[in-house]
């Protein structure tokens, strides 16, 4: 079967939202009557030129799309092989890559006559791109938070309530992204007829993890045209490499290559203090087995018992403890590679990109520069990488001090 399905990876999924034996959508008799609406709607827009009108013009002039494909010079002088270049989505409106899916759906919502916006977020970086596209477009936005990501995360919850949003501390199991979860899909099915959830990442239940997919390949396929004309160089990249936390930047970056088996695709987990026994990591693919959670089937960090586990890492947007169900289909039919990095690899690569490239990345991008700093020195000169440098680092400048010994209170 995987021969067959290697032969046409940009026509998955199935009808049923299956990648392979992923995907799905495992969900309640309830949630199925809004779930085929959406599908139904999603289908209608994305054969509708004034949808995309709508996007591009937005994308261009509210995200600052197309972001730039740069070549990093001293960055691949200083590794001493390998042609670096990195894809700059850390240069969009709210500083990640979140907003060009946050965008489509709201869009998507609108159409479908809602007027209330409903997401669950970890760190708090999808969160904040959708209360900033629902104050901009005048939309009652409510945002389920875990309590422990509530405390940890201040400065994004200050965020959101100045955008307007409405952020409700979830306190049910261990207060956590995975319950936080879980009530934004209680809230859903209970204010079904002006509610839209918006998810922000290629997980979910089908359409969910094609649909976010689609709105992020926006990245992969500037990269494609911008390598063949803005940078001169006239050909596809021999490598790609992206972090993954639920998966959808990597995806957006992957999917318009996904049929040119000459390129070579690289996924990034968070390894955390190791790929150990004791799961003090995030890494589903590398150290997880499949299992079913928040609609779908996918890999998973869990215990013998199939109790989903809180994964760890340096980063707070990387730790959702499943992954986006195609790359689970990507890893299994062997079309992309999936390797660990440590917390701190990233570190040492967070550091680097400031000093070598005067640019400083978060610390999810910093996971894909430290896979790139072990394989570019082994490359040859022509070798093209392209990186996805998905998000800034403001926001992480406080866990990166708390790591070096500087004290923020005393500035020493
Ligand atoms: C949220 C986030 C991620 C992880 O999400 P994906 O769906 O895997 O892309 C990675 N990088 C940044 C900067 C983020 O904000």
């Amino acid at each position: 079967m995987a021969e067959d399905l290697i032969n046409s990876f940009m026509t998955g999924p199935d009808e049923n939202g299956r990648f392979g034996t992923f995907g799905g959508r495992f969900v309640s008799e309830t949630l199925m009557p809004l779930i085929l609406s959406l599908e139904e709607e999603y289908e209608r827009a994305k054969t509708d030129p004034t949808f995309w009108a709508q996007m591009d013009d937005l994308w261009k002039n509210y995200v600052g799309r197309p972001s730039p494909l740069y070549h990093a010079d001293r960055l691949s002088k200083h590794l001493g092989g390998a042609k670096i270049y990195l894809k700059r989505d850390e240069l969009n409106h709210t500083g990640a890559h979140k907003i060009n899916n946050v965008l489509g759906q709201i869009i998507l919502a609108m159409r479908m006559g809602k007027t209330r916006i409903i997401a669950e977020t970890g760190a708090g970086q999808h969160g904040v791109a959708t209360a900033t596209v629902c104050a901009k477009f005048g939309l009652k936005c409510v945002v389920y938070m875990g309590a422990h990501d509530v405390e940890r995360q201040a400065p994004n919850v200050f965020r959101m309530r100045l955008l307007g949003a409405e952020v409700v501390p979830v306190t049910s199991g261990r207060g956590t992204l995975k319950d936080a979860m879980n009530d934004a899909l209680r809230d859903w099915v209970t204010n079904v007829r002006d509610t839209f959830y918006c998810i922000g990442t290629v997980a979910g239940p089908h359409p969910y993890p094609a649909m976010v997919r689609d709105f992020q390949s926006i990245i992969g396929k500037e990269v494609r045209w911008q390598l063949e004309e803005q940078e001169g160089e006239g050909r596809l990249p021999d490598t790609l490499i992206a972090a993954i936390g639920g998966g959808s930047n990597a995806m957006g970056l992957f999917f318009p290559f996904l049929d040119d088996k000459d390129v070579r695709i690289i996924g990034v987990e968070a390894g955390g203090k190791g790929v150990n026994a004791k799961m003090e990591h995030c890494a589903s693919l590398t150290g997880g087995r499949p299992g079913v959670l928040h609609g779908n089937r996918t890999y998973l960090l869990q215990d013998d018992d199939g109790q989903i586990l809180e994964g760890f890492s340096i980063s707070a947007g990387l730790d959702y403890p499943g992954i986006g169900p195609e790359h689970s289909w990507l890893h299994d039919t062997g079309r992309a590679e999936y390797v660990a990095i440590t917390d701190a690899e990233a570190l040492e690569a967070f550091q680097l990109c400031c000093l070598q490239e005067g640019i400083i990345p978060a610390l999810e991008p910093s996971h894909a520069l430290a896979h790139v700093m072990k394989i570019a020195p082994e490359l040859p000169a022509d070798h093209i990488i392209v990186m996805n440098m998905c998000g800034r680092g403001d926001k992480d400048i406080f866990t990166v001090a708390k790591h070096l010994g500087f004290d923020m209170n005393t500035g020493d």
